[in-house]
């Protein structure tokens, strides 16, 4: 198995108290994607953070508040998970990390075969992600404390969806920690 870990839209604009589309069980799933990063980088598992930039008059405005605008403050990924050095930075204008992006060129470029996604929101861009993933033929872990939702009901229909029809492994963070 050769793993790299995803960090989904963990922005200021998602994340920050009063942020445009804040998703306040965000900040809750800080400490553990902390955990799982700091594990891969000792473990030397890439650390890819997928970020929303949209265009000012980005037609997925039609359907959320303005957010994640590229160049702003609120693009960026929150103080607390800040990208370092060896990590990647990709991205994206839907809720797709691989639609019109270079992550597969970049994964195939590490031989990447499974991929553990973290962030918001559980049922957006995790299960989109998740579901080309699966459809490109990569294994799907999914820490169910590291992603987090608008309600809980989004975030179970997600999970089970995740579980039942990709065949995502969903697990606790704990679990999955000695799996990688
Ligand atoms: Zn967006």
């Amino acid at each position: 198995m050769k793993p790299a870990i995803l960090v989904i839209d963990m922005l200021n604009d998602f994340i920050l108290e009063g942020a445009p589309l804040e998703c306040s069980a965000g900040r809750k799933i800080i400490a553990p994607i902390k955990r799982l990063i700091e594990h891969a980088r000792n473990k030397k598992i890439p650390v890819i953070f997928i970020a929303d930039s949209h265009d000012p008059d980005d037609r997925e405005f039609k359907i959320w508040p303005p957010h994640a605008v590229e160049k702003t403050k609120g693009s960026e990924v929150i103080d607390e998970l800040k990208p370092q050095k060896d990590d990647i930075v990709v991205k994206k204008k839907t809720y797709d990390g691989f639609f019109r992006t270079n992550l597969e060129k970049i994964l195939k470029s590490k031989k990447i075969d499974t991929l553990v996604l973290t962030g918001v929101c559980t049922d957006i861009c995790i299960l989109h992600t998740g579901s080309s993933a699966t459809l490109l033929g990569y294994k799907v872990i999914v820490p169910r404390d590291c992603v987090a939702a608008l309600t809980d009901e989004d975030h179970n229909f997600a999970l089970k969806h995740l579980q039942n029809v990709l065949k995502s492994d969903v697990d606790s963070l704990d679990n999955i920690l000695k799996k990688l």
